[in-house]
């Protein structure tokens, strides 16, 4: 949960309240935070990391949509990485997880933000080999070609975009968050 918010302190149980919080740069800023200065308590906010898989699977790019989307809903594979666990070991954990693949091979393609959710989405394009077999929070998967794919634009559909772009493809974006936007191959979810 990333976007967590805390009513009462979980340190000590007080009634959080907004207060000046000093920086490390000698000035200081509003945050949630403890009353109680003993007690220390503040609440960052800061956005939690998550890795997502542009999954290429025999030569197509395996999309996913999740139990909890509307139909036409697609993404990469994504998930959150676990105490201790390195970035690479989580994204091969949730594809093998999500997809019953294993992961051969994988590559940085960047750091993306998602605002909305207050996440930093780590995405790899990840080679993977095995029978598809879904997971328990997967509803359906759809194959592309990678000329096929349609990002949205923001989060992971900017990975998507900038792997399509390393391989000279064309680039079209699709907000299917949009009202009335919701093609049936879009990427995007997450
Ligand atoms: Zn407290």
């Amino acid at each position: 949960m990333s976007r967590e918010a805390f009513v009462f302190c979980p340190r000590c149980a007080k009634p959080l309240a907004d207060r000046p919080v000093a920086d490390d740069d000698g000035g200081s800023r509003v945050r949630r935070a403890c009353p109680d200065e003993a007690c220390g308590f503040v609440q960052w906010g800061n956005p939690v990391p998550a890795v997502g898989a542009l999954v290429e699977h025999e030569g197509e790019i395996i999309l996913a949509r999740n139990r909890a989307w509307p139909e036409g809903w697609f993404a990469l594979v994504t998930g959150y990485l676990e105490a201790g666990e390195d970035p690479r070991e989580a994204l091969a954990r949730e594809v093998r997880e999500e997809l019953g693949l294993e992961v051969t091979q994988s590559s940085l393609i960047g750091n993306y933000l998602f605002e909305r959710k207050n996440e930093v989405m780590l995405c790899y394009h990840a080679v993977a080999t095995g029978t598809v077999r879904l997971g328990a929070e997967l509803a359906e998967i759809r194959r592309h070609a990678p000329a096929d794919l349609r990002p949205w634009p923001r989060a992971t559909g900017l990975a998507v975009a900038d792997w399509m772009r390393a391989r000279g493809l064309p680039v079209e974006f699709v907000d299917f968050a949009a009202p009335g936007a919701r093609p049936p191959s879009a990427e995007g979810g997450r």
